[in-house]
């Protein structure tokens, strides 16, 4: 790996002080910083810093690189997923989507994920290592540029729901909504940004204490703990009651109403009776429930809910005062579920 340091995870104090070390006036750090975020990731082409201070900078630096594997669209052209190649080789993904209140992309935030949820394509083999904040950040500008090749809108929103748990590369995700949001750079709201985890309770308390207007979303995908613990390991290690209570907490720091994940899986969480007692759990919480049926993956053998069981389900806990949307099932054509086009690629490489 390379022993330089990223200029893409650094922040414009980082970058002040690198250029005051390297002999550098630091408003050069301004321009710089300008320039990477703008999607300029090579040194040439940042004509206002001059040749010898660039020249310093490559020596001692590097800008991450991705390269573009694929890019699939979906039917509806509304979705699409692209398939990166990290300078050692790793492979990421991303998937844009283009919803009628701005262009959102979810990204990926660890290469692999080590939680071990039962459904997910993404954990399958395991963690295999965490993305850096430039690695996270390089998603958004490589799409950005995309979009605009296509004369499309940029970036307005993000969802941490790609492959990997953000919460169990904690530094490098903070760093990196730290980079998004800042206003000389993509100036990303935080309220058009939602963090997903699997539910780890000592960090959803350290990011509530953190104090951002981030959106916060919990994979639940059950209303109890012998159900949870069933499909995902990390159900053994927390109790739903100590997730509730962190997003409680989360809540009163930030303001920001919480999303509950829940993915129906046939007859696993998606009975009458599982709605009845998820409602009694939710009730009164400042929350929502968002339905997605399973995206079945060929690592798994659980099977989707029918649409009859997803109906009756969501009628319960209409009926019961919870709020809900079922997710809009985009890009199911171009492997939408997490993980999923990664694998499928790696597979047939492997062929
Ligand atoms: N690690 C984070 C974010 C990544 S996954 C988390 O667990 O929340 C983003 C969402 O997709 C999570 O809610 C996850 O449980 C869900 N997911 C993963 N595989 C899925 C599948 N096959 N079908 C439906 N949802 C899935």
């Amino acid at each position: 790996m390379n022993k330089k340091q990223d200029l893409l995870a650094m922040t414009i104090d980082e970058l002040e002080l690198i250029m005051d070390t390297i002999g550098e006036k630091t408003y050069r750090a301004k321009q710089l910083f300008s320039w990477l975020h703008k999607g300029v990731l090579s040194f040439d082409q940042m004509t206002n810093i001059p040749k010898s201070t660039r020249e310093k900078l490559s020596r001692n630096f590097y800008i991450t690189h991705l390269k573009e594997l694929k890019q699939l669209n979906s039917r509806d052209g509304l979705t699409t997923k692209y398939l990166y190649l990290l300078p050692d080789d790793n492979i990421i993904e991303c998937v844009v989507m283009e919803y009628s209140y701005g262009t959102t992309l979810c990204l990926s935030t660890q290469v692999g994920c080590k939680m071990g949820c039962s459904f997910c394509a993404s954990t399958k083999a395991g963690l295999i290592r965490d993305l850096t904040a430039g690695e996270m950040l390089a998603q958004v500008l490589y799409v950005n540029k995309a979009l605009l090749e296509k004369e499309k809108k940029a970036i307005r929103g993000l969802v941490l729901m790609g492959s990997g748990e953000p919460l169990d590369n904690y530094n490098n995700t903070l760093k990196f909504l730290q980079l998004v949001h800042d206003p000389q750079g993509l100036n990303i709201g935080y309220r058009n940004i939602t963090l997903s985890t699997c539910g780890l309770v000592p960090e959803i308390r350290a990011l509530a204490e953190e104090g951002l207007s981030i959106n916060l979303a919990v994979s639940l995908h059950a209303p109890n703990d012998s159900i949870r613990g069933k499909i995902m390991r990390v159900g053994r290690a927390y109790r739903i009651k100590d997730i509730i209570d962190a997003c409680s907490f989360y809540f009163k720091k930030t303001g920001r109403r919480i999303t509950f994940e829940y993915a129906m899986i046939n007859k696993i969480n998606d009975k009458l009776d599982h709605a009845k007692e998820l409602a009694n759990l939710l009730k009164g919480f400042p929350c929502h429930v968002n339905i997605i049926p399973l995206n079945q993956v060929k690592e798994s053998e659980l099977k989707r809910s029918n649409n009859e069981s997803v109906q009756a389900f969501i009628k319960i806990l209409e009926e019961k005062g919870v709020q809900v949307t079922r997710r809009r099932e985009m890009g199911a054509d171009v492997d939408g579920a997490c993980g999923q086009l990664r694998s499928t690629f790696i597979a047939e490489k492997q062929k």
